[in-house]
């Protein structure tokens, strides 16, 4: 299978919990050489165990604020110094509160732009030059499907996420001709995640729906009728990462069971 992605190093943000998870896990399978990254070491070395258990490449943590420029040089750094330069970057680390728009604070807006956007935006920086300079890289953005469509009560997750798309087409455009593509993947709500259970109490404390109406509402927001599971997203993501999807660039692929995009 093509999808084998022996020696390659892939840095997966979000990577200690979650869907990046699930991500880190796809790419490990298909042979890359692991970085995890986030803020918390405890669930990062968890997951590298875990991981390595099974994985016929290596992995490894590496504590890392995606909001902070010195943390992410300083995290890059350590990473390239053990995998060497990094051939596949998913930006997956996201945060996403949920409030009416009248009630985002300053800090709540700033917070949630720095994370999802901020941080893709530096994370990055950090590995186009050699991306570009070898001829072949695969960055690969975990938007949603907010950022493509408008959600209400999530006004700076969905601003966020429509940057994350901007920023997707922009530095295709720029990387287009060296070998390097630049995707974002569009997951709709993804199965018994954190934010999946976030977004069914954001429901019910807005409506006083039950959770399992709540869960039935997110549920039909797609034709298919069932939430996307993080395989789903993260199989999206390895194929993006893969030889056959080099003439893939600029995109944004809703994983989301044929919800309909605006
Ligand atoms: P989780 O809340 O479960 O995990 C978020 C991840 O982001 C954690 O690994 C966390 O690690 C990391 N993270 C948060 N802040 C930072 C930071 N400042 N620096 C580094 N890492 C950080 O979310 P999901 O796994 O559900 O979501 C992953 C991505 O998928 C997000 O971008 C989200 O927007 C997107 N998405 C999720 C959907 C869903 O239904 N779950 C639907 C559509 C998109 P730590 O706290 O250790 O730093």
């Amino acid at each position: 299978m093509s999808s084998d992605l022996r020696g390659q190093h892939a840095v997966v943000t979000g990577g200690g919990r979650g869907l990046g998870t699930a991500i880190a896990a796809a790419l490990a399978a298909a042979g890359a050489d692991v970085t995890l990254m986030g803020r918390g070491a405890a669930d990062l070395e968890s997951h590298a165990g875990e991981l390595r258990r099974t994985a016929s490449g290596r992995v490894q943590a590496v504590v890392c604020d995606v909001t902070e420029a010195a943390s992410v040089t300083k995290a890059f750094d350590a990473a390239k110094e053990a995998f060497g330069d990094v051939r596949i970057l998913v930006n997956n680390a996201g945060i996403a509160p949920a409030v009416p728009f009248l009630e985002i604070t300053p800090e709540t807006w700033q917070a949630t732009l720095a994370v999802n956007l901020t941080g893709a935006f530096l994370c990055a920086q950090q590995v186009v030059p050699s991306m570009m300079a070898s001829g072949r890289g695969r960055i690969v953005n975990i938007a949603s499907t907010a950022g493509l469509k408008g959600y209400a009560r999530v006004a700076a997750y969905c601003a966020s996420k429509h940057g994350v798309v901007g920023l997707t087409r922009a530095l295709a455009a720029e990387t287009a001709s060296s070998g390097v593509t630049v995707n974002a993947v569009c997951p709709g709500y993804v199965d018994d995640t954190d934010m999946l259970r976030a977004a069914i109490d954001n429901v019910t404390g807005a409506t006083g729906k039950s959770a399992a109406d709540a869960r039935r509402g997110l549920e039909r927001l797609s034709p298919r009728g069932t939430l996307v599971t993080a395989e789903e997203v993260a199989g999206t993501v390895r194929w993006l990462c893969s030889a056959e999807a080099s003439g893939i660039t600029g995109q944004a692929i809703a994983v989301a069971g044929g919800e309909v995009m605006a």
